[in-house]
């Protein structure tokens, strides 16, 4: 009989960086998502201007930007700890 893959419950924490791979990530912890993100270069996300560098977040479907790349990493953390099976807020 075919086999869903246990996995997917106990993988919560998505890489959505999709520049670096054309598939979301998955990890079962925070600590090795947190690892993985590390390797991606947070400079590519870097999109020069003449006057202020502004760095657009990687994220599938976010594309928010900031102004440095302090502010970028912050808001890639926040990024981390959302859990992509918690419940969607209802408007
Ligand atoms: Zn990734
Ligand atoms: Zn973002």
């Amino acid at each position: 009989m075919p086999t869903m893959p246990e996995s997917a419950n106990q993988m919560p924490f998505v890489c959505k960086w999709l520049y670096s791979h054309p598939e979301p990530q998955q990890f079962k912890t925070q600590e090795e998502l947190k690892n993985h993100i590390n390797k991606h270069d947070i400079n590519s996300c870097n999109r020069l201007s003449l006057e202020d560098p502004i760095y657009i977040c990687p994220w599938e479907g976010c594309n928010k930007r900031q102004s440095s790349i302090i502010k970028l990493e912050e808001h890639l953390y926040r990024h981390i700890r959302q859990r992509p099976f918690k419940a969607i807020p209802k408007k």
